[in-house]
């Protein structure tokens, strides 16, 4: 009798949560494991899968929101034997350092110890005779392809998926060692070298001789505060490829400031095909002066880079904590205004506590606002918030003559009846849900209500020094 063929199932819990556009390289490292040892697998893309075909089924969750898909909730006891889970969305929010650190390390070692894996031989080089090497498995590029073709089908561009076809993806490096309390990394001590270029670079060509992946994008946690014997041999690598690529986590700006190297960083990356903005990161406002210092170096060789900080917010907010929001969102409109002076844009990275926050509302409209470029460039969070209330009143049929309004001329219209008296059709306008969200925040904070203003109307425009950097 013929040997029943092995079938495996990989999962990207994310996904089907609908919470992520990144493909998950661990299961793209793991399907090209199974396809160098022949082994068939299959994405599983569908909540209600039927499990039964298959021997094992990994799932891998990176966000600790996304839900479990169905067929793993629904599972018999036995079935969920056939389960492998990993990935920090099992313990990224684990509070017991102790604990954490226990579960992080299981979860970063637990496949290269699979037993299943392990009785199949590594096709990838180096010392390990049998199971995945993680650092030199080639990503399975095709992995997604399946998800991409059903997208397409139901009517979506191709294009949206772009990260799932038109990239190589890896880690050059891994680490870090700044320890930011609400990062996963916050344990690491040191940045290690990773994989190298060529075990994550595809070279698959279309019928046209063209890669079918010609850019590349990088996970590393924090390249540039790795020794620069490595930093400086890996960026000159990913130079010499030709290749436009992109660091998708952010870079460490300070290191500009801190490292003796940084005019050296801020000029080679000047040189290089870049794709995208430049993405750094600006998580704390106690980093401005270091900020501030690397900034100079940055623009100084990168005048005309479009440059994007990641803004992180919203952590440890609570119902009541009213000083706590009120110094969060403070430290958000500080670190915008920094920005803007230097001609950079900002993008809010919400940590998931903002849901507790008294407003938690106002983060979204700052998100919407700020990581949006078209409205960052051109208009104030005051004039964006105005704008929305133009477009619902024009949505709604009333006649609107002023598409913009300042703060007060706002208030004098809305003490004055304005927005309560019917137009000729008998219909009152309402506050639209944006514009109410800043209202709120103003009548929350009655004794930062000149601040809070001051901050809602910084404007790129009124702000942009380039003497600054010149
Ligand atoms: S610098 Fe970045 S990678 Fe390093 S601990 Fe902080 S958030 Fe994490």
């Amino acid at each position: 009798m013929p040997k029943k063929k092995l079938k495996i199932g990989l999962v990207d819990a994310d996904l089907l949560c609908n919470g992520t556009r990144h493909p998950n390289l661990v299961l793209m490292k793991l399907a090209g494991f199974l396809n160098d040892n022949g082994i068939d697998f299959k994405l599983i893309i569908d909540q209600d899968e039927d499990i039964t075909p298959y021997k094992l089924i990994y799932i891998s969750r990176v966000f600790t929101f996304t839900q479990m898909p169905a067929f793993y909730e629904n599972a018999t006891p036995a079935q969920k034997r056939k389960f492998r889970r990993g990935g920090t969305g099992f313990y990224a929010n684990e509070l017991n350092v102790n604990i954490y650190r226990q579960k992080r390390d299981d979860d970063m070692t637990q496949l290269e110890r699979d037993e299943f894996l392990c009785q199949y031989p590594n096709h990838r080089g180096g010392p390990r005779k049998n199971g995945i090497d993680l650092a030199r498995q080639m990503p399975y590029y095709h992995l997604y392809d399946s998800f991409v073709d059903r997208k397409v089908a139901e009517g979506f561009k191709r294009d949206k998926y772009k990260d799932y076809q038109q990239y190589s993806i890896g880690f050059l490096t891994r680490g870090c060692i700044r320890h930011c309390p609400f990062c996963i990394n916050k344990l690491e001590d040191k940045i290690f070298p990773y994989s190298d270029l060529e075990w994550f670079l595809d070279e698959e060509r279309d019928e046209q001789g063209r890669l079918v992946r010609p850019y590349i994008y990088l996970w590393d946690d924090n390249f540039l505060a790795a020794d620069p014997a490595i930093w400086r041999a890996k960026l000159q690598q990913l130079i010499n490829t030709g290749r436009p690529f992109q660091f998708r986590q952010g870079l460490d700006e300070r290191m500009l400031a801190q490292s003796p190297h940084g005019e050296e960083m801020a000029e080679m990356l000047s040189k290089t095909k870049y794709h995208g903005d430049f993405i750094f990161a600006f998580d704390n406002w106690k980093d401005r002066p270091l900020i501030e210092r690397a900034l100079k170096i940055w623009k100084h060789y990168n005048p005309q880079k479009g440059t994007k900080f990641y803004l992180f917010c919203g952590f440890k907010q609570t119902e009541q904590g009213y000083q706590k929001f009120y110094r969060d969102i403070w430290e958000i409109f500080q670190r915008i205004k920094v920005l803007m002076t230097y001609g950079c844009v900002g993008y809010l990275m919400r940590h998931e506590d903002y849901h507790n926050a008294p407003i938690s509302n106002l983060y979204i409209q700052i998100a919407r606002w700020c990581n949006q470029q078209a409205f960052y460039k051109k208009m104030s969070f005051w004039e964006y918030s105005y704008r929305n209330q133009t477009f619902w009143e024009q949505g709604a049929g009333f006649e609107v003559l002023k598409p913009v309004k300042p703060y007060e001329e706002f208030l004098r219209d809305y003490e004055t009846g304005y927005y309560d008296r019917e137009d000729s059709r008998g219909k009152v306008r309402k506050i639209c849900k944006t514009l109410q969200t800043l209202l709120d925040t103003l009548e929350m904070f009655p004794e930062h209500r000149e601040e809070l203003l001051e901050m809602f109307n910084y404007k790129m425009s009124n702000l942009n020094d380039p003497k600054l950097w010149e």
